[in-house]
C-alpha cells in the first residue's frame, strides 16, 4: 500500500484525484493483482453477509449459546418504532442494528469481523440504517467498505485492532473510527473531513478496556456496538460540519498505542479485571461455569 498513516491516505487521494474507497481499491489491486471488479465483487459479498446479520438479529428468538444475551436489537427496534426515543429515530435505528448484528454474533451466527468479531456490529448498524435512510444501492455501501477498509488498515498497522492487545478501544474504538470516517465519505464529505471524523471518533474511546464477562463477547460487547453506532453518527456529523479533531488523527492512533500497552492484562480480554470481576460479572461467570460442567475462574 501507498500509505500508512491517515495522513498518507490523505495525500494519495489528492494525487490520484479519488475519495479514499477509491484509493483503497486502486491499492489492493496493485496488492493483491486481482482485477477491481473481483475486489469489489468480494466485498459486494460481505456486504449482503453484513445485511442479513442485521436482518436476523432483529427478528424473534435470537439468543447467545450461554443464554445470557439476545432480544435486546428487537426491544430497541420496537421501542424506536412505537415511541419518541431520545436520540431520535435514525440513531436510534442505527443502534438497533448494530445491537442486532452484535448479537448474531453471540449466537454463533455469521457475521463479518469489522475488525474484529466483537466490534461487528458498529459498521453494519451505521451503514444499513444509512442506506435505509438515504435510498442508498448497494454499491455505495460497498463503496464504503473500501474506506473503512484504509481507515482500518491504518489503525491495525500503528496501534492495534484486537482487546487482548489494547483493550476494547482497539475494538470497538478501531469500528467507530472506520464508520465514522466511511460515513462521512459517503455522506460527500473529503478525505480531510473523513479523516478528521476518525480522530473525533477515536478520542471519545480511548482508554476503554476489554472486560467480558466469563470471557463471552456478549457483556459488555454487545451494548458497546449499539453505543459505537451512535458515536460513528456523531462523529461524521461533526467532521461533515466542519468540525476538526485538533490533535491530528494519526496522533490519535498513536495515543490508542499508549494507552493499550500500558493497559494491564486484566484489562485486555482476560476477563480478570472490569465488569467481568464485578461481584455479578463473577456470578455469571460462576454460573455459566457449573451449568457446564466446568470449574468457574476467578
Ligand atoms: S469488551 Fe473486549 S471482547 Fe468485548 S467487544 Fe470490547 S474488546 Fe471485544
Amino acid at each position: 500500500m501507498r500509505f500508512a498513516t491517515l495522513t498518507q491516505l490523505k495525500e494519495l487521494c489528492g494525487e490520484l484525484g479519488v475519495p479514499i474507497s477509491q484509493a483503497m481499491m486502486i491499492e489492493q489491486a496493485r496488492e493483491t493483482g486481482q482485477t477491481g471488479a473481483h475486489i469489489f465483487e468480494q466485498m459486494a459479498a460481505y456486504y449482503q453477509i453484513m445485511k442479513e446479520a442485521v436482518a436476523r438479529g432483529l427478528g424473534p428468538g435470537v439468543r447467545s449459546r450461554s443464554g445470557l444475551t439476545g432480544g435486546d436489537a428487537k426491544r430497541v427496534k420496537d421501542y424506536a418504532e412505537h415511541e419518541m426515543p431520545s436520540l431520535g429515530g435514525e440513531a436510534a435505528k442505527a443502534m438497533a442494528y448494530a445491537l442486532a448484528v452484535s448479537e448474531v454474533n453471540a449466537s454463533m451466527g455469521r457475521i463479518i469481523a469489522t475488525p474484529t468479531a466483537g466490534s461487528c456490529g458498529i459498521i453494519p448498524g451505521v451503514f444499513v440504517s444509512a442506506q435505509e435512510r438515504f435510498g442508498w444501492e448497494d454499491d455505495v455501501l460497498v463503496r464504503g467498505l473500501f474506506a473503512a477498509g484504509a481507515i482500518g488498515y491504518v489503525i491495525a498497522n500503528n496501534s492495534f485492532v484486537s482487546g487482548a492487545e489494547g483493550g476494547c478501544q482497539a475494538e470497538v474504538g478501531s469500528a467507530i473510527g472506520m464508520a465514522a470516517g466511511a460515513l462521512t465519505e459517503l455522506r460527500g464529505g473529503t478525505p480531510e473531513q473523513a479523516v478528521h471524523a476518525v480522530g473525533l471518533a477515536l478520542k471519545n474511546s480511548l482508554g476503554l478496556i476489554c472486560d467480558p464477562v466469563a470471557g463471552l463477547v456478549e457483556i459488555p460487547c454487545i451494548v458497546r456496538n449499539g453505543f459505537g453506532a451512535v458515536t460513528a453518527l456523531a462523529a461524521a456529523d461533526m467532521a461533515l460540519a466542519g468540525v476538526v479533531s485538533a490533535i491530528p488523527s494519526d496522533e490519535v492512533i498513536g495515543v490508542m498505542l499508549e494507552v493499550g500497552t500500558a493497559m494491564p492484562a486484566k484489562h485486555r480480554e482476560t476477563a480478570k479485571g472490569g465488569l467481568a470481576q464485578t461481584p455479578t460479572g463473577r456470578r455469571i461467570m460462576k454460573e455459566l461455569y457449573e451449568k457446564d460442567g466446568k470449574e468457574g475462574r476467578t
